[in-house]
């Protein structure tokens, strides 16, 4: 069975408190691992959670502030100091090169992993993997920030009743599917189209067009609500979203489940944060995200 899961390392925005550690998500994608925004304790918060250096492929960093990105030099220390056998590609903003770097080398080790830099510059398609596609979108915050999305492809699942009721069966089922039509019967009258599944990861931004995109028709949406409703003037100033807001864009989106999280230190009652995103009209599976839960990507509609 493959599994596709969203690991929640950490929930809190600028400031971490007792009960939420800076970011870190880990997207487990059938035999992958994407590490999105490792803030500070990323690395002990992988070992609480059950997360090996072993499981990271990749790294996608929004944005470098430090709640996004200060646990990096830790976790490629420790995919080094574990000798991860994969080679490991990051992406961030390629205006943050500096910052990468620093964190990159910021003390002495032996590097013993290939680790690839593949910075984000523009939209558009960073990696295409049998799996998936990975693209960014620009959002809009104080300093140049990426939300990222893996679009799974399209496939094609063929339809046994309808092959039978053609007579087309053995090696002419490979041969319908390679050449489109058999015996002038096509392919779409024994074949439906299996829509792949999507994934998006939106933080941190005001509401802009980048992250309606990146939500759209989603299967799964994490997405910062760093403020509530009430405080929407600071999120407007300071580049955050709020519950609502969050909620809304989901909505609109027409995303199945929406994970809220990056939270501000200033609020102590999850639950308003629930209210708040359903007040908004959003109706679709929901979760107000804590440390170390796991977040199941939902099963296909077909
Ligand atoms: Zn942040």
């Amino acid at each position: 069975m493959s599994v596709r899961e969203l690991v929640v390392l950490g929930t809190a925005s600028q400031v971490p408190t007792r009960h939420r550690n800076h970011n870190g998500y880990l997207l487990r994608w059938d035999g992958e691992g994407i590490l999105f925004d490792p803030g500070e304790g990323t690395q002990r918060q992988m070992l609480r959670a059950g997360v090996a250096a072993h499981d990271i492929n990749r790294i996608c960093v929004t944005h470098f502030h430090g709640d996004h990105s200060l646990g990096l030099a830790g976790v490629i220390q420790r995919i080094n100091l574990d000798r991860v056998p994969h080679p490991v590609t990051a992406h961030f903003p390629a205006s943050g090169q500096h910052f990468f770097d620093r964190l990159r080398y910021s003390t002495a080790y032996r590097e013993s992993v290939e680790l690839t830099e593949v910075p984000v510059s523009a939209d558009g398609v960073l990696a295409t993997t049998g799996a998936y596609t990975l693209d960014s979108h620009r959002l809009s915050h104080p300093v140049e920030s990426y939300g990222y999305r893996l679009t799974e492809p399209d496939r094609l699942r063929m339809l046994p009743g309808k092959l039978a009721g053609r007579g087309i069966e053995g090696p002419d089922v490979g041969r319908i599917q390679r050449e489109g039509s058999l015996r002038g019967v096509p392919l779409e009258e024994v074949s439906e189209t299996r829509r792949g599944q999507r994934f998006a990861f939106v933080m941190d931004t005001r509401l802009c067009d980048g992250a309606f995109a990146l939500a759209e028709g989603c299967d799964m949406l994490v997405i910062e609500s760093t403020f509530l409703d009430e405080d929407g003037g600071l999120a407007a100033d300071h580049g955050h979203l709020t519950a609502g807001q969050a909620a809304r864009v989901a909505k609109e989106s027409g995303v199945r489940h929406l994970v809220l999280t990056h939270f501000s230190q200033r609020y102590t009652d999850p639950d308003v944060f629930e209210q708040q995103a359903r007040a908004a009209g959003f109706e679709g599976g929901l979760t107000i995200a804590q440390d170390l839960i796991r977040v199941p990507v939902p099963t296909r509609h077909t």
